[in-house]
């Protein structure tokens, strides 16, 4: 028999805090309808969900909140959010509870990537601005070597450039052959763009471990740095929670700055629109390649909407052919998030992370493609482990990839991602 809640000795303080924290937060006005928990693909594990976290908090449950892991397995996707007919904040709440942990309570591998971060003024892996520049120059002199990319500049600190651009440290770390599609698109383009040397990394696992002073930390260093440089756009590249953290970080400090943040994939379908990057799917009409899109919750949901949904789509039509294109059900503002967000990936749950991405992966099991076209870091690690976990047989590939590929310039090494139906394409 279920044991009856005594209520009489409970604090009710989180509450209190919470409601103070966040306009939205107001728990009292939960429903108890549920359709938040309906819709988390987080529902269930460690025997916690999104309605029952409300239940406690407003029951005064503190003790029990403020050390349970399941805020470290819910991936602050914002989708009950979006459901809850109250719109009660509850990644915001989740996001307090996180930042209630003793800091060196929390989650290793989110702690270590914020505070590499934080001390090599670069990146989440800790890499030193004089090891990135020089793969960056390393790579730039392999590059002029191909046709065509004779002139290729990657500057970093370039004063005056139109774009600065943030760079997801995984690429110049374990993956360097993966930064040349992008320098290819931008030379193809004719961009006038560069690095920035002051937190160049396009990462902020700060953020996930729920350090505001960090998060503030490296948002702000790069706000300044931009500015300094008096770039007109800060782009950032493909990684959904960077982009995020930046949109969210310059609101929630009130950072000053005079560059506008846009997203590449926005640049990417202006240059397609534009004529500058002549993209088609010519190749694709034969193959009959099938594709599908991950929306990334951070760049969609919870920031720039359909404005980048839309464009993700225009983009990936334009490279494989709409006849090509399968949607994901449900997508855009409602799709599911892939369950690499909120810094799971570097969290030890990882039995909970991959169930709570089953979701996902029967999603992409029902559209029988054969490829997702994603342009997040987190999403792209995540639903490639789902595929070989669930036994999907998809490959999940950058924009970059697919973009280069269908202009004929992708090289030989740049093909990490592709299957073997592609790895020879072109060549
Ligand atoms: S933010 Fe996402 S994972 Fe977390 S409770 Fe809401 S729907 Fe579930
Ligand atoms: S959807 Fe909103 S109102 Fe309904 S149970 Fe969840 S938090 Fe409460
Ligand atoms: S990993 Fe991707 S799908 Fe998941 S929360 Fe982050 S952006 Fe969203």
């Amino acid at each position: 028999m279920t044991d009856v809640l005594k209520l009489g000795d409970k604090k009710r303080e989180l509450r209190q805090v919470v409601e103070q924290l966040v306009p939205d937060g107001n728990l009292g006005l939960c429903l108890t309808c549920g359709t938040c928990a309906s819709g988390c693909p987080a529902t269930g594990l460690m025997d916690l969900d999104p309605r029952k976290l409300i239940r406690m908090a407003v029951l005064g449950l503190d003790d029990e909140l403020l050390k349970h892991p399941w805020v470290w397995v819910c991936t602050m996707c914002k989708r009950c959010q979006d459901a809850c007919p109250m719109n009660i904040n509850i990644p915001q709440l989740v996001y307090y509870l996180r930042s209630q942990w003793p800091r060196e309570e929390r989650p290793k591998g989110i702690l270590n990537s914020c505070d590499h971060h934080v001390r090599s003024r670069g990146g989440a892996m800790g890499v030193s601005l004089d090891d990135f520049k020089f793969v960056v120059e390393d790579l730039s002199e392999e590059v002029r070597e191909q046709p065509g990319f004779e002139n290729l500049a990657a500057p970093i600190d370039k004063e005056g450039a139109m774009f600065a651009l943030n760079q997801n440290s995984r690429e110049p770390v374990t993956e360097p052959d993966e930064l040349l599609p992008l320098w290819k698109i931008l030379h193809t383009v004719g961009a006038d763009w560069t690095y920035y040397s002051e937190m160049w990394a396009g990462e902020n696992y700060c953020m996930f471990l729920a350090d505001d002073k960090a998060w503030e930390e490296i948002i702000r260093a790069q706000a300044e740095h931009v500015d300094k440089l008096g770039c007109r756009y800060l782009v950032n590249t493909e990684c959904g929670h960077s982009f995020y953290a930046l949109w969210a970080g310059l609101q929630r400090f009130n950072i000053p700055h005079k560059f506008e943040l846009v997203s590449i994939v926005n640049l990417y379908a202006q240059w397609i629109r534009e004529g500058r990057l002549p993209v088609n799917s010519e190749w694709n009409k034969d193959l009959k390649i099938k594709f599908t899109v991950q929306d990334p919750c951070n760049p969609v949901r919870k920031s720039l909407g359909n404005y980048f949904a839309d464009d993700l789509r225009f983009v990936v039509k334009s490279v494989v052919g709409p006849e090509n294109f399968v949607e994901l059900y449900p997508n855009r503002t409602n799709n599911f998030c892939c369950g690499g967000g909120g810094g799971t990936l570097q969290a030890p749950y990882k039995e909970e992370r991959l169930a709570y991405g089953r979701k996902k992966a029967d999603q992409i099991k029902a559209t029988g493609a054969g490829y997702v076209a994603v342009p997040c870091h987190n999403c792209h690690a995540q639903i490639h482990e789902l595929s070989e976990f669930y036994e999907g047989g998809w490959h999940v590939v950058h924009l970059w990839t697919i973009i280069c590929l269908s202009l004929g310039i992708l090289g030989e090494n740049e093909r990490t991602y592709l299957g073997p139906d592609l790895a020879e394409f072109g060549l």
